[in-house]
């Protein structure tokens, strides 16, 4: 290849000219927090999902812990997630002061396995764990079907982590299909927009859910606990001005020139998923028969491709060979619970070997709507001939 490339990292946003006209939009008018434009964007971005309710929070973390405050996590709760995800994840848990145990993976998929889960529930006294935070890892769907059979049988909630997965789907036994997030199996479900995601608004986030009770909680939380004029769970009302503190929360508002930019990049949603799945199809067919291991999809899984992870044998050898070659792979994730900070609450190397054995190997190659063919020529072309 002649050509000098464009460094190209391994996730990229995509701004239009109709994004920036949004943006401006809402400069120009009265609200610029607290206005129209949120509950506009929480109700594209449920009718997207397919959620009855959205709940949108100033970041994909923000969305994690107030959603473990609606599910009542506190001091003595033991909640279950993945070590490969981004810390937050775990995180929310220990905001609330529970504790967190981690279910290594599966080999194949890399998504929390849920025989692990069950090893984890029978060997503990029923009641012990409140509930399971799975995470859909690179936009691979949970089977949430099966999921939530587990969870029934031991009275968990489940809180999806599908931050990854916008679009991604899954179809049951009964031929349904199932959309990340979409409120029919999991009882909360938070995404991020941060710039790497599908919809980037720099910062913000969402908790979807079909749960009434618990999108009043989310709202409540999401706004310091207050209880405004026109709910009916006010408790005194002393005139027009009177809002009500009931219980503490957190100011994790996302801003109305946010939203707009969201409601406008969310128009491209379909088109940036299709694209996602048109570039992981020429990534999977170039590394077909190589040493060069991918992740294909289950038969009735729809990958949203978040990212594009390989395995090969000399992982930091071909990420310093293509940062020679201005391509900016990345590790997602090293285990969290081999992160110092997991380990002086009590996790340990050689809880979870899965785990542990992927992040030998793994690599998240370039995945984003506007890589062009040329340059994903050139990365299968350097990662060949590195292995
Ligand atoms: C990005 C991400 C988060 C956190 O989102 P922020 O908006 O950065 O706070 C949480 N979980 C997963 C799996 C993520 O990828």
């Amino acid at each position: 290849m002649g050509l000098k490339m464009n460094p190209i990292p391994y996730g990229k946003q995509h701004i239009t000219n109709e994004d920036i006209a949004a943006v401006i939009e809402t400069l120009k008018s009265s609200f610029l927090t607290s206005g129209p434009k949120v509950a506009e964007f929480e109700a594209a971005f449920a009718q997207y999902i397919g959620s009855k309710y959205a709940v949108a929070v100033a970041n994909g973390t923000a969305a994690l812990h107030i959603s473990c405050m609606a599910l009542g996590v506190n001091a003595s709760s033991k909640v279950i997630t993945s070590p490969i995800t981004f810390s937050a994840s775990a995180n929310c848990v220990r905001y609330c002061g529970g504790k967190v145990y981690f279910a290594d993976v599966d080999a194949d998929t890399v998504l929390i396995d849920i025989n692990k889960i069950r090893k984890l529930l029978e060997s503990h006294p029923i009641g012990t764990f409140q509930g399971i935070i799975p995470v859909d890892f690179a936009g691979y769907p949970i089977d949430m079907q099966a999921f939530r059979k587990l969870a029934d049988e031991y009275g968990l909630w489940i809180l999806e982590d599908a931050c990854h997965a916008p679009g991604g789907n899954f179809t049951d036994n009964e031929g349904v299909i199932h959309y990340c997030g979409d409120g029919s199996l999991a009882d909360l479900a938070i995404f991020s927009f941060h710039p790497v995601k599908h919809i980037a608004t720099g910062e913000g986030g969402m908790v979807t859910t079909n749960d009434e009770a618990l999108y009043k909680k989310l709202k409540q939380y999401r706004s310091h606990g207050m209880v405004y004029q026109g709910d009916s769970a006010l408790i005194e009302n002393h005139g027009g001005w009177y809002m009500e503190l009931q219980e503490l929360g957190y100011n994790y508002r996302m801003p109305d020139v946010l939203c707009n930019l969201g409601i406008s990049q969310l128009k491209r949603a379909n088109e940036g998923f299709n694209q996602r799945q048109a570039i992981a199809k020429r990534y999977d067919e170039a590394f077909a028969n190589t040493k060069v291991k991918t992740i294909i999809p289950k038969e009735k899984f729809s990958h949203a491709y978040h990212l594009y992870v390989i395995q090969v044998d000399d992982r930091k050898g071909l990420y310093d060979y293509l940062r020679t070659k201005q391509i900016f792979a990345q590790v997602h994730y090293v285990p969290v619970h081999l992160m110092p900070y997991y380990k002086g609450l009590g996790s340990k190397k050689g809880d979870c070997p899965n785990a542990e054995n992927y992040y030998e190997h793994c690599l998240s190659i370039p995945m984003y709507p506007t890589l062009t063919q040329e340059e994903q020529d050139f990365v299968i072309k350097e990662i060949l001939s590195f292995v």
